[in-house]
């Protein structure tokens, strides 16, 4: 059989333990297939074995892949995971569902102003990303912060607010994993009580935090989207990370 299906099977069996032992429904964690660096080709692989929701971190590959797959689009869920400059979010606005990587109100802003120039389009999707690794990672805002940047972009239009997202430092301990995964968790739930009652916060219910070597402890600490690139498509290019 085609490894990417095979890969694709074998990481269900291990979403769905991860799910069982942190007592949680399979169903309530939805994979993201990270497609990065990898052609058109292995996604519509992927999409044989029922596989439709694809994360990239790069605008101009990404909008390549997208229109090479055209006329699947309307099966297909895009999300951007990546770091977004302010001159590269049109093309995100229109050709995305999702985007994970919010660190800046100005690029939120961007991004509802320009969805708002394709009516046809439903409401883009966002995630704030924290940064829970400190100086390491260059990307996300601290989380101390995540509350104030939340509650700018719940009021913009054309947006909805959905959660946040992490990239913690690579560890090998599971329980600093989870510690991490944790500290994420909090942040979320403190958010969800401070807005109960405000109206940009009705569809706030996302964690997209897990990758590869880390989705167990996510999953234990109630990720609700796992972003998966590796475990599906093999190794990326060692150029690209
Ligand atoms: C590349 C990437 C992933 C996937 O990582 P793997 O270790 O290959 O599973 C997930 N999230 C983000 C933001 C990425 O850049």
């Amino acid at each position: 059989m085609n490894q990417i299906i095979t890969n694709l099977i074998q990481l269900r069996h291990r979403l769905e333990l991860a799910a069982i032992t942190a007592m949680r429904e399979p169903e309530s964690i939805q994979l993201l297939a990270v497609s990065k660096t990898f052609p058109a080709s292995a996604i519509e692989e992927a999409m044989h074995a029922g596989q439709y929701a694809f994360g990239e971190n790069y605008v101009q590959e990404a909008t390549e892949k997208i229109s090479q797959l055209a006329k699947l689009r309307p099966w297909l869920e895009w999300h951007f995971i990546g770091p977004l400059q302010s001159n590269k979010t049109k093309v995100v606005a229109e050709n995305f569902d999702w985007v994970h990587s919010i660190d800046r109100f100005k690029i939120a802003e961007r991004l509802s102003e320009q969805r708002g120039e394709f009516p046809d389009l439903a409401n883009l999707q966002l995630c704030v990303q924290v940064n829970i690794s400190g100086e390491n990672s260059k990307s996300g805002i601290p989380i101390a912060q995540a509350d104030e940047l939340c509650n700018a972009i719940a009021k913009l239009p054309n947006i909805t607010l959905r959660g946040l997202m992490a990239i913690p430092a690579p560890n090998p301990d599971q329980t600093l994993q989870r510690q991490s995964f944790a500290a994420v968790r909090e942040c979320f739930n403190k958010i969800k009580i401070n807005n109960q009652s405000n109206l940009g916060y009705e569809f706030f219910n996302t964690l997209s935090m897990g990758m590869s070597d880390d989705l167990e402890a996510a999953i234990a600490e109630g990720s609700t989207i796992v972003r998966v690139g590796t475990a599906i498509f093999g190794k990326r290019d060692k150029i690209i990370s």
